[in-house]
C-alpha cells in the first residue's frame, strides 16, 4: 500500500461502515464546552492500527444543540491516518498513509452541558 494524499469520498465511506460495524472505535466526551474526540481502530484505507483523539479547536462543527433543542449534537472531525507505519513515497519521515476521512459522532446526551438540576435544593 503506497502513500497517497487523499480524501476520496469513499474513505469517508467506508470509515463510516467500519464505526458502524465495531471495527472502528469512537468516543467524544464534552467538558467545561471543550470537546474530545477520540477514534480508534483499522485505517479504512491500509488496514493498520491507529488511534486519533482530536481536542477543542480540532473540531470541525458541532451542530444542534441549542436551548431547548432535543435533536442529538453531532460533532464533525476530520481524521488522518496516523498507523505509524513507514508507506512506500510518503514525503520525508511521515508515517500513514496518507488518507484523510472525515467522521461524524454523536455528543453524549447524558454529558454536562443540559443535565436538570434535579438536585438543587
Ligand atoms: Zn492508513
Ligand atoms: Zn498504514
Amino acid at each position: 500500500m503506497p502513500y497517497e494524499a487523499t480524501t476520496a469520498f469513499r474513505w469517508t465511506e467506508r470509515a463510516f461502515h467500519l464505526i458502524e460495524s465495531g471495527g472502528i472505535q469512537t468516543g467524544v466526551v464534552v467538558g467545561e464546552g471543550v470537546v474530545t474526540a477520540t477514534v480508534g481502530g483499522p485505517c479504512p484505507r491500509c488496514g493498520h492500527q491507529f488511534v486519533d483523539r482530536q481536542v477543542g479547536q480540532a473540531v470541525t462543527a458541532v451542530r444542534g444543540g441549542h436551548g431547548r433543542d432535543p435533536l442529538p449534537r453531532t460533532v464533525v472531525i476530520d481524521v488522518s491516518c496516523g498507523c505509524g507505519e513507514l508507506h512506500a513515497g510518503a514525503p520525508g519521515e511521515v508515517t500513514g498513509c496518507g488518507v484523510a476521512f472525515r467522521v461524524q459522532l454523536v455528543l453524549d446526551a447524558g454529558s454536562d452541558a443540559a443535565r436538570p438540576d434535579e438536585a438543587s435544593p
